[in-house]
């Protein structure tokens, strides 16, 4: 079977009142964007509550499912056959080489649920439902009629043009990109912060990441792998605008001035200052982060709350009450889990202590930071200014 058209469905957008067109526009655009590279030369467009992409040249059918497949907002992909009004004789003929082209094996239950959106069409739902069932159980004598649970729901709509379809592939669900504002990711070559910049983006956040390079303690192989990782989540977010901070200097000089079991928590302080800033300057309204209580020394409520401290804007951290089996089944869905787990050195572990302050006091943290006062603002204002710019699409 050759399909032409697809009819995307969305949920949630669906309820959203007035602003309703903006979702429709948002998703209609992220549609348009995907499909664009691929061959199909596919147009997308909108008619009263239904999204359509129609190919105008040959293209791979695969290939186009799994690009919608990675559209925030779609909930489901219904290859469909879109024909003329040419009178009722034709609509079942056209029904009729539907189910011949779409099963091979014939053996089935369905039913027909005709919906009449032109109310013009002179003939009313509950007929086109009889008629349609009757033709094709004349057409195929193995078909059977059943309509509690029939295993397939040929679906009939009656617009300005006629959709006939009858299967539903599953959409990521979630809203579109571009309809919740922009957000700073926290982005290590780990399982988590992945998984927390997908699930955040699934809401329609854009989203914008920040790497935390030290080399030569960590490699370019460590770096490459944080692109890699950008990279996957941008299938589905779009591009993704990387920043990769040089922070070696920053972590010597901790390392130099402050005691070793805080190491850790003042350099999660320090990154968090640097990503609001860089987040700031980007337009993000909030940042994200792949924590989730206790995993770590570091993500302990008490780390938590100290880190949380040095930032004005809302930390978002989805993972916050998740397991980690629970995260790296999400890992393994977006494809992200093996590249995270390739064994690149990770800037934190090179400058971990053996026994990190679990309940950390922030009281005692901030007297340890003052220790970096005289060289600290320099510092960090170097690192923002010559970080490198990475587009990963
Ligand atoms: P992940 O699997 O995301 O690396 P993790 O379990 O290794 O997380 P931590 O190393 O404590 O945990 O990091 C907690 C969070 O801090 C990460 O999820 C990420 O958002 C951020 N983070 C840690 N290291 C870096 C880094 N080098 N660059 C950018 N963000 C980082
Ligand atoms: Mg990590």
């Amino acid at each position: 079977m050759k399909y032409k058209s697809f009819l995307i469905k969305y949920a949630e957008i669906g309820v959203k009142g007035k602003n309703r067109y903006l979702f429709e526009d948002a998703l209609v655009k992220q549609i348009h964007h995907r499909l664009k590279r691929l061959e199909g030369g596919f147009s997308v467009t909108k008619e009263a509550g239904r999204i359509y992409a129609e190919a105008s040249e040959e293209f791979d059918f695969d290939e186009v499912i799994d690009a919608l497949q990675h559209v925030f907002g779609i909930v489901g992909i219904c290859p469909m056959v879109q024909i003329e009004d040419n009178g009722y004789e034709d609509l079942k003929e056209q029904v009729v080489k539907y189910i011949g082209d779409a099963y091979e094996d014939k053996n089935f239950t369905f039913k027909v649920v005709a919906r009449r959106a032109n109310k013009q069409y002179p003939v009313i739902s509950d007929q086109i439902n009889r008629d349609l069932g009757e033709v094709i159980l004349n057409a195929y004598p193995e078909t059977r009629v059943d309509v509690h649970n029939p295993d397939v729901i040929l679906r009939v709509e009656v617009r300005h043009k006629i959709n006939i379809f009858s299967q539903t592939i599953p959409g990521p669900g979630g809203m579109p990109i571009g309809t919740a504002g922009r957000a700073m990711l926290l982005l290590s070559g780990g399982i988590d912060s992945p998984v927390a910049g997908w699930m955040v983006a699934k809401r329609g956040v854009t989203i914008e990441a920040t790497y935390f390079h030290a080399p030569p303690y960590t490699s370019e192989r460590a770096k490459q792998k944080v692109v890699d990782l950008a990279k996957k989540v941008a299938k589905y977010t779009g591009p993704i605008k990387l920043n990769v901070v040089n922070f070696t200097d920053i972590q010597l000089y901790i390392y130099d001035q402050c005691p070793h079991d805080e190491l850790t928590i003042i350099m999660r302080r320090y990154m968090m200052r640097i990503a609001e800033a860089i987040a700031k300057e980007s337009d993000c309204i909030a940042l994200i982060t792949g924590e989730s209580i206790g995993q770590v020394a570091s993500q302990t409520m008490q780390s938590l709350a100290v880190t949380n401290e040095v930032c004005e804007m809302p930390v978002m951290r989805p993972l916050i009450a998740f397991d980690k089996q629970d995260i790296v089944d999400i890992s393994y869905k977006i494809d992200t889990y093996e590249t995270s787990v390739l064994p690149y050195e990770d800037c934190c572990t090179i400058f971990v202590a053996k026994h990190p302050v679990t309940k950390p006091n922030l009281k005692r943290i901030k007297m340890s930071e003052t220790k970096l006062e005289e060289k600290i603002n320099e510092l960090v204002k170097t690192a923002i200014e010559t970080r490198e710019i990475i587009r990963c699409i």
